[in-house]
């Protein structure tokens, strides 16, 4: 086989990112957008010693997991990497591929796959989206995605996993670019104004937020803009985010208010929260609710527990755990998540959680030298933890840990190294936080051997 060869196979597995693989004279093919048990046409991009790169040319016979895709740009995007499977395949990949992971810690092996939360309706989910603005071949005006590992923008103002406004408040912009002859900007010569809009909408309250990202301070005809965005139902916030730095980062620093309020507002659970266009919200607050409540009944607090959310971000778990617990701290890196966690414990009248800026691992030796825990809940980044932070979990020896995680990987890494000391996976939960995509997260209990349960509480 070499490049450009046309071959047929049968697709038998998903790899990791989701992509179908099959083989040809034992050589395993990666087939991006092939579903198992599709049997496909497809083109060699590129072969290496033992396996190779295939690029879908057709399908001659698609499996009973293939369904139609819902998005004509589902394969030029490359946002979605299971469209093309129907949503009950969907769930059975994602729960495989955190079993797949955990069994091959010495301590799991007769872990029973596990059933994966999904979402009664996995499409536009999303409450927050970036729209980057160019112009076509004719100089028109466009907004869209990004083709695939490219700045190149292909047109399309619907995507499935977002909000239906996005599609009418892209459109009215696109209207005001035209009739006003207002440029967008070019990243080759820094020149043009209009770089990107950001959409938000509170999923509870209805609220809608509009932010125009400028390489400048204003647009001409604002008013106009504004009188046409207004009629959006849900309205709320319409911002201007300045950034007039040659960079691919979206957003700047500076925030000029041009209508409404300078935020919305939305819940997850009874906890209200206030979003401005810098800050971080989850961007499907539905799942959140059900993944974080997921935590809260494997912590099984009494109300008397000492309570460490690491890595808080703005404070989301630790919030809703604070209800439960004596008291609560969060401790994470990012400064402006800090002070939006401490807005929103203010705005919901909590008073026994604080946030503490910093490094995880930092934080914990501290506290591990004295102090004395009852429960770590924690929800790192893609990257996982790190030995000094899971180090000092052990000498800190709280009597549950209940592991929030974005990445079965690096989850089945760090959960390999606790159980080969104090403790125990007792539960173990994967939610489907982003239908389409390849991506899983899992809620998961630790019990220390050490220490019966109840027996610390109240001490
Ligand atoms: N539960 C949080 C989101 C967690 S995402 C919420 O609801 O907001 C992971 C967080 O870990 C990010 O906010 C990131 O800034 C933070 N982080 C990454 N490395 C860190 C470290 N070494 N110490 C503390 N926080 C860290």
């Amino acid at each position: 086989m070499k490049k450009d060869d046309l071959i047929e196979l049968t697709i038998e597995d998903l790899g990791v990112d989701g992509e179908g693989i099959g083989k040809v004279d034992g050589m395993a093919i990666f087939v991006k957008d092939a579903v198992p048990g599709d049997r496909v046409q497809a083109k060699v991009m590129k072969m290496k010693k033992s396996y190779g790169y295939a690029r879908l040319m057709q399908v001659l016979d698609p499996s009973p997991e293939r369904t139609e895709s819902r998005c004509a740009f589902a394969r030029q995007c490359g946002g979605c990497q299971l469209q093309a499977m129907t949503y009950e395949a969907q769930l059975d990949f994602k729960a495989k591929k955190v079993w797949n992971h955990l069994i091959r810690i010495g301590s799991l092996t007769d872990l029973a796959k596990p059933e994966i939360i999904g979402m009664d309706d996995p499409w536009r989910y999303r409450n927050k989206a970036q729209f980057p603005f160019g112009t076509d071949k004719e100089g028109n005006p466009v907004t869209g995605f990004y083709a695939a590992r490219s700045h190149n923008i292909i047109p399309c103002t619907e995507c499935w996993l977002g909000v239906e406004e996005n599609k009418v408040i892209l459109e009215k912009i696109l209207d005001h670019l035209k009739t006003y002859h207002i440029s967008t900007y070019d990243e080759v010569s820094g020149k043009g104004l209009l770089r990107h809009v950001l959409i938000r909408k509170g999923f509870t309250t209805g609220e809608v937020m509009v932010c125009l990202i400028l390489n400048g301070r204003t647009m001409p005809k604002l008013t106009e803009l504004v009188d046409s965005l207004r009629e959006v139902p849900g309205m709320t916030s319409i911002t201007i985010n300045v950034n007039t730095k040659n960079t691919n980062v979206i957003m700047g620093t500076e925030m000029i208010f041009v209508w409404g309020q300078d935020y919305i507002t939305d819940y997850i659970g009874n906890i209200k929260y206030q979003i401005s266009p810098l800050s971080f919200y989850q961007v499907n607050p539905v799942q959140t609710e059900v993944l974080y409540g997921k935590a809260m009944e494997f912590a099984a607090m009494t109300g008397k527990e000492r309570v460490i959310d690491a890595y808080c971000g703005t404070g989301t778990i630790g919030i809703i755990a604070s209800r439960n617990a004596r008291d609560v701290i969060g401790v994470e890196l990012n400064r402006d998540a800090i002070r939006d966690a401490r807005m929103n414990a203010r705005e919901n009248k909590i008073r026994n959680v604080r946030f503490v800026p910093g490094d995880a691992g930092w934080f914990m030796e501290g506290m591990a030298a004295g102090e004395k825990v009852d429960v770590v809940l924690m929800d790192p980044p893609r990257a996982g933890s790190d030995r000094k932070f899971l180090h000092s979990l052990l000498s800190l020896s709280p009597e549950k840990i209940v592991y929030v995680s974005c990445n079965p990987e690096t989850l089945a890494r760090d959960l390999a190294y606790l159980t080969k000391r104090d403790y125990l996976v007792k539960k173990m939960q994967p939610v489907d936080m982003f239908p389409v995509t390849d991506s899983v997260e899992v809620v998961c209990l630790l019990e220390n051997r050490r220490t019966r349960p109840g027996k610390r509480n109240g001490g």
